[in-house]
C-alpha cells in the first residue's frame, strides 16, 4: 500500500487512523497542510474503486430584498413592475457629488430579521465598499458590511419529515453566521436581436439583507426546508416578500462532500436557483456529481456553477481558485450604524427619525411561524404535519378557521377536507386559497350533512367535487337532493343489496369464514359500489356479518 504526499510523508498516526477506517483503500493524500485545518480532505483513489462514505455539506448565502417603499440610500421608489430606468435618483446612477442617506426602514428590517433568528445585534456596525467592475454597478463598488455586520450568531430552526419511516416531524437547526446590509445592483438585460446589453438601474440601490449560514446542512431537502421556514419568518415580519422566482430571495448554495468526522472538502457555489424545489434538486445533483468525481479519483474545483433547471444539472460558470481582490475599504460617506437597547440609551440630541431602538422592535415582533404552528396543534388537536401544510399555503389557516366557525364538526375531522380535498383541487388548477371555487361556509354546510349522518363520507367527497365544478352555485344539500345521494340506512333495502353481494362472492365468504377478516372490506366495497356510496357503512357491516354467519 503506497502513501505519499506532494509535500512529504504523511504523519504515521494519521495514516494509520485513515487506513483503519478504510482498510481496502489505496490512495495518495494530496495537499496535506499539516498544522492547519485547511486540508482539502480529498483522497485520490489509485486502484480499484472503493466505496467511500461521503456525505454532503451545505452552507447557504441568501440575499433577501428588503420590503421597503424606497431604496437603502436614496429616496427612489422600489417597484418591480415600473418601466426600465424610471426609478433612478442621481445617487443610484452614481453621479459625482451625491451622498447616501440611510433608510431607517432597511435597518429595522435587518434588525427584526436578526431578532427573529436569535442573533446578537451589534450596537455598532460599519459600512464598507466592495469594488468590482460591472455594467450594472455604476459606482464601481457596492456598499456592504464587510468588517462588522448588523447581526451575528443566530440560529434558524426548521422542521422536516424524518425518523426511520420518514413520518415524523423532526426539528433541526442551522446556525446563522451573520446578517449584513448591502445594496442591490442594477440589471443587465441582453438584447439578442440587436446584439447588445442594456442596463436597467431600477434595482440599483434597493436594500438587501445578506444572510450567511454556517455549513450545517447535509442535503437538498434540509436546505429547502430551511429556506421555506426563512421565507415564512420574513413574510410574517414583513421584512421580505420572499418570492424566489421574482428574485426577492436569491439563494446561493455552497456544496461540498466529505467523510463524516473528517475536515470539510473543497466546495463549489451553485447560483441561478429560482425556486425552493430547484434548490433541493441543485444541491442533490451537486452532491452526487462531487461524490462521483472523487470516487473516480478526480478533484473538486473551487468554482461557481450555475443550475440549469431544464437538464437538472449544474454547469461551470467561473473559477474561484484564484483569490478575487475586492479592495474592501471603509465607506467614508456613512457614519457607523448605531442601534440602541432602549429609549433611555439614545444620546441626547439624536435624531429620533434615524435611531433604531431594540426594545421597540422586540415589542413589535409578530407571532412567528413555529409558534403559530404549535398554537394550531394545541388549539385544534391536529397533527404537526397538518400545521405545516396550513402555514405553507397563504390564507389556508384563515380558510380552515372559517370552516370551523360554521360547523359543529371537530377540527380534527375538518382538517383533512382543507389540507387534502381542497388543496388537491387548488393545486390541480394552480390557484391560491383566495381563488378557491368553494367558500368556507359551503364546505361547512357539507360537513354538517356528514356530521348529521345524512350522507356517507364517500358521497361527501363526491359532493365536494361537484360543488367545486359548479363553483359553489348549489349548496351541498341541493346537490344531495337533486342527485338522490342521501345515506341509505333503510335496513330492508340494505339487506337486499348485502344478500346479492354475499351470493355473488362465495369465495370471499369462505375466506372470511376461514379467518381472513380482510375480505370483509372487499365485500363492503362491493356494497358501496352497488349503492353508489350511499350505504350507511355501520349498518352494512352489521348486516354483512349476519349474512355470512347465516351461510355458515
Ligand atoms: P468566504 O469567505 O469564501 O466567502 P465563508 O466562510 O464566508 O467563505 O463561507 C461562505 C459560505 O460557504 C457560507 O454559507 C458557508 O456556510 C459555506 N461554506 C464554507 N465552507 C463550506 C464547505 N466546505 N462546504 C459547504 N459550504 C461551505
Ligand atoms: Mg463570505
Amino acid at each position: 500500500m503506497a502513501a505519499s504526499t506532494a509535500a512529504g510523508s504523511v504523519p504515521y498516526k494519521m495514516l494509520k487512523k485513515t487506513l483503519l477506517l478504510y482498510p481496502n483503500a489505496s490512495f495518495t493524500v494530496r495537499r496535506l497542510n499539516i498544522g492547519s485545518s485547511r486540508y482539502d480532505g480529498q483522497l485520490q483513489n489509485r486502484t480499484k474503486s472503493v466505496p467511500m462514505q461521503l456525505e454532503g455539506v451545505v452552507g447557504l448565502e441568501i440575499h433577501a430584498q428588503i420590503q421597503s417603499h424606497t431604496k437603502m440610500f436614496s429616496g427612489s421608489a422600489v417597484n418591480f413592475l415600473s418601466p426600465p430606468n424610471s426609478l433612478v435618483s442621481f445617487f443610484d446612477a452614481s453621479l459625482p457629488g451625491t451622498l447616501p442617506v440611510l433608510n431607517k426602514r432597511c435597518v429595522e428590517a435587518a434588525v427584526m430579521t436578526g431578532l427573529a433568528l436569535d442573533c446578537r445585534i451589534n450596537r455598532k456596525s460599519l459600512f464598507d465598499r466592495k469594488h468590482y467592475f460591472y455594467a450594472d454597478l455604476p459606482a464601481g463598488y457596492q456598499i456592504t458590511q464587510q468588517r462588522r455586520p448588523v447581526a451575528v450568531d443566530g440560529v434558524l430552526t426548521y422542521s422536516l419529515l424524518g425518523g426511520k419511516k420518514k413520518n415524523r416531524m423532526v426539528r433541526k437547526n442551522v446556525r446563522v453566521k451573520q446578517i449584513q446590509l448591502e445594496q442591490d445592483s442594477g440589471k443587465s438585460l441582453r438584447d439578442d436581436a440587436r446584439e447588445r446589453t442594456l442596463v436597467d438601474l431600477n434595482r440599483a440601490g434597493v436594500g438587501l439583507m445578506e444572510l450567511v449560514m454556517e455549513p450545517d446542512m447535509t442535503c437538498g431537502e434540509e436546505a429547502a426546508a430551511a429556506v421555506r421556514e426563512l421565507q415564512l419568518i420574513m413574510q410574517a415580519l414583513g421584512t421580505c416578500q420572499g418570492n424566489m422566482s421574482e428574485g426577492q430571495l436569491r439563494v446561493d448554495a455552497n456544496v461540498s462532500v466529505h467523510r463524516p468526522g473528517e475536515p470539510l472538502g473543497v466546495r463549489t457555489e451553485v447560483k441561478n436557483i429560482n425556486s425552493v424545489r430547484y434548490l433541493a434538486k441543485a444541491i442533490d445533483y451537486e452532491i452526487r456529481r462531487q461524490t462521483d468525481v472523487l470516487r473516480r479519483g478526480g478533484r473538486v474545483h473551487n468554482e461557481t456553477r450555475s443550475y440549469d433547471s431544464k437538464s437538472g444539472t449544474t454547469v461551470p460558470m467561473r473559477d474561484k481558485e484564484g483569490l478575487q481582490d475586492y479592495r474592501f475599504m471603509p465607506e467614508p460617506n456613512l457614519p457607523p450604524l448605531m442601534v440602541y437597547e432602549d429609549p433611555a440609551s439614545v444620546p441626547a440630541g439624536a435624531d429620533a427619525r434615524r435611531t433604531v431602538v431594540l426594545q421597540t422592535l422586540r415589542a413589535e415582533l409578530p407571532e412567528l411561524p413555529a409558534v403559530r404552528r404549535d398554537r394550531l396543534v394545541e388549539t385544534y388537536d391536529i397533527l404537526p404535519e397538518h400545521s405545516f401544510t396550513l402555514l405553507n399555503e397563504e390564507g389556508l389557516v384563515e380558510y380552515f378557521e372559517c370552516v370551523l366557525k360554521a360547523t359543529s364538526r371537530e377540527p380534527r375531522k375538518v382538517i383533512g377536507w382543507v389540507t387534502n380535498e381542497l388543496l388537491a383541487l387548488l393545486k390541480q388548477q394552480d390557484l391560491n386559497v383566495s381563488q378557491s371555487r368553494v367558500s368556507p361556509s359551503s364546505v361547512a354546510q357539507l360537513l354538517e350533512l356528514l356530521e348529521a349522518g345524512s350522507i356517507s363520507s364517500t358521497v361527501a367527497k363526491q359532493v365536494f367535487q361537484e360543488m367545486w365544478k359548479q363553483s359553489g352555485a348549489k349548496t351541498a344539500a341541493e346537490i344531495v337532493g337533486e342527485q338522490d345521494l342521501s345515506l341509505v340506512s333503510d335496513v330492508e333495502q340494505l339487506r337486499a343489496v348485502c344478500a346479492k353481494v354475499v351470493d355473488s362472492h362465495p369465495q370471499e365468504v369462505r375466506a372470511f369464514q376461514a379467518g381472513n377478516q380482510n375480505v370483509l372490506n372487499k365485500l363492503m366495497g362491493s356494497v358501496r359500489k352497488e349503492t353508489k356510496g350511499r350505504a350507511d357503512p355501520i349498518a352494512v357491516r352489521k348486516i354483512l356479518l349476519d349474512k355470512i354467519s347465516e351461510t355458515d
